[in-house]
């Protein structure tokens, strides 16, 4: 086996173009399990921890750039504690789905653009990249070009990244209202997702992202339960006087949710408690974001929440 390290992006995209078929590895949390398990026996390694470009997050044009090699440990601000504009505050959807993901260890290795390369149904980034409506930077040896994160999943752990391709980035509006992101899982934590959801309120927009994730071939949004939920708010004048949500409203929204999934039984869950699931997990974070969007008049990023690990 071949193990290439290149110490710019250039050179990384040049190998890549040279062997379309070397194995990216960046914190190597999931491709070290494959190769251990003997489950992929790539010829060429390319290895992008000395790739300078795809580490570290920054503000560009309004948007936040956040590399491919960022980890969960930066997404929650672990690593930022004594910074007030740390990732964690940033982006709080993200950052609540990064605490959920394995241990401190994979938290420390794991990065944003090796979640996105497995593409997993199951990987906790998506359903708050969804949500958030982010986009995804790609780069070959020919250019860059960004990709909806909706448009990015094509199949069960396959993506719209070309095989010379590398991911270099995410790209993500500063959310103007409150996120959530809620998991289930058979134990609190080093768990697979049974199933999650990530939610974000857009006052600036007037609407509702939505995740799935764990519960359909690739992650997806809810697409009826967005348009049903921001045309209730609007309808009812709720953006702007922020009154409680009408129960009838949470409860729709958690059946419209649980209707766009197309889960399976497997090993973790079956079918029809992914289902079931997903509308307890969709009306409950959609109660705490708009709790979160009464009690702070703006941004709810202070409003945090735990991963929930049971059913009601
Ligand atoms: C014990 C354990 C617990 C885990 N818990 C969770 C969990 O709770 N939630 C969760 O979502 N995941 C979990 N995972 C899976 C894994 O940690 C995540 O998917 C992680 O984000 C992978 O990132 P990485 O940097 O380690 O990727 P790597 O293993 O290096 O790569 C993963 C895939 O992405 C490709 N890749 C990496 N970087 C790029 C790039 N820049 N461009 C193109 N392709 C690229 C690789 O070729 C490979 O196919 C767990 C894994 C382990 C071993």
């Amino acid at each position: 086996m071949e193990f290439l390290q290149p110490g710019s992006l250039v050179e990384a995209l040049a190998a890549k173009a040279a062997s379309p078929d070397a194995v990216p590895i960046a914190g190597g949390t999931d491709v070290m399990v494959e190769l251990n398990f003997a489950r992929r026996r790539p010829l060429v390694l390319l290895d992008l921890t000395r790739v300078p470009e795809l580490a570290g997050w920054s503000w560009q044009d309004g948007r936040l750039r956040v590399g491919a090699g960022v980890t969960y440990a930066e997404l929650t601000g672990e690593r930022d504690s004594v910074s007030d504009n740390g990732l964690g505050r940033l982006l709080p959807g993200l950052a609540m789905a990064a605490r959920t993901v394995g241990s401190p260890q994979i938290r420390n290795r794991g990065t944003i653009g090796g979640n996105l390369g497995s593409a997993s149904p199951a990987g906790d980034c998506h359903p708050s990249l969804l949500a958030a409506g982010a986009e995804v930077e790609v780069a070959s040896a020919r250019g860059t070009r960004v990709i909806p994160i909706d448009e990015f999943f094509t199949g069960v752990k396959r993506s719209a990244v070309a095989p010379d391709e590398l991911i270099t980035a995410v790209w993500i509006s500063p959310p103007s209202g409150p996120e959530q992101f809620a998991k289930i899982g058979t134990r609190n934590a080093m768990v697979i997702a049974v199933a999650a959801f990530g939610l974000a309120l857009h006052p600036g927009r007037r609407s509702v992202g939505t995740g799935i994730g764990s519960a359909a071939p690739t992650p997806v949004r809810a697409r009826e339960a967005e348009t049903f939920v921001a045309a209730a708010l609007d309808e009812a004048g709720l953006w702007d006087s922020r009154n409680e949500l009408p129960e009838s409203v949470v409860t729709e929204f958690g059946a419209l949710v649980s209707a766009a999934s197309r889960p399976i039984d497997d090993v973790r869950g079956t079918a029809a408690y992914r289902r079931h699931s997903l509308a307890v997990l969709a009306r409950r974070t959609l109660a705490w974001a708009w709790s979160d969007y009464r009690r702070t008049g703006q941004n709810g990023s202070a409003g945090g929440s735990v991963p929930v690990a049971d059913e009601e």
